[in-house]
């Protein structure tokens, strides 16, 4: 009885709110999906290496798809137009890039995960925090420890991107905190964020963890505009 209504909500949404890729909005089989157009364009898994972006701290980034298209929108609507909803759509380009990297180096076991926090004031005006919705499920599936307030956001800074080059590593300078110190000594860390630009972001927060006693920090993003 319960799958038949299941069934039938499903159809009601349907047609209601008929599926669509979030990219470029055409009618797609089911909610979640991606049109393969977009899908090919956009899931282009890579290894970004620190030294390459003159990042002092962070050994690599490993990024899931290209910045580019409708994929700017969704993470543009999801950070500042409250859409929660794509979650799931980049949930899935996230499972499905993390699942190719036979032909990158071994994707290596973190004896921990953390988001890049965002400043408290802006966690509290936007009411979530995305780049928790889009990783955690995927963190939680591999059984891997999820650390959310030990690495802390004390500088409310302007985003990076509205600035040039030259003053983001100022911008971004002693804007992060260890609150508790003794989980990062000795640990192989893994930092998430949904977009990688200049990855000076991740590079600051990779300092304040290796300052912390972590061995090695490596990166996670869903986007990057970096080739
Ligand atoms: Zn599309």
């Amino acid at each position: 009885m319960l799958r038949i209504l299941n069934g039938l909500w499903t159809t009601v949404l349907d047609v209601v709110y008929p599926p669509k890729c979030p990219a470029c909005r055409s009618a797609v089989a089911h909610h979640g999906d991606w049109c393969p157009v977009c899908w090919e364009g956009l899931l282009v898994p890579r290894l970004l290496s620190g030294r390459a972006h003159q990042l002092r701290y962070l050994t690599d980034c490993y990024v899931v798809c290209r910045y580019q298209g409708g994929l700017k929108r969704v993470l543009h609507d999801m950070k500042f137009r409250r859409a929660r909803r794509y979650a799931f759509h980049l949930q899935r380009l996230l499972a499905a890039g993390t699942g190719e990297v036979k032909s990158l180096p071994p994707f290596y076991t973190p004896d921990a995960v953390l988001p890049v926090p965002l400043h408290p004031e802006r966690l509290a005006g936007r009411g979530y925090d995305q780049t928790e919705l889009i990783f955690r499920p995927w963190v939680d599936g591999k059984n891997w420890t999820w650390l959310s307030d030990t690495l802390v956001r004390d500088k409310d800074t302007i985003a990076q991107w509205r600035l040039p080059l030259p003053e983001r590593r100022q911008n971004i300078k002693d804007a992060f905190t260890i609150t508790r110190p003794e989980l990062i000594a000795g640990k192989h860390i893994l930092l998430v964020d949904d977009i990688f630009t200049s990855g000076l972001t991740m590079d600051e927060c990779a300092k304040v963890l290796c300052q912390a006693g972590a061995v090695e920090v490596r990166g996670l993003a869903l986007a990057s505009g970096s080739p």
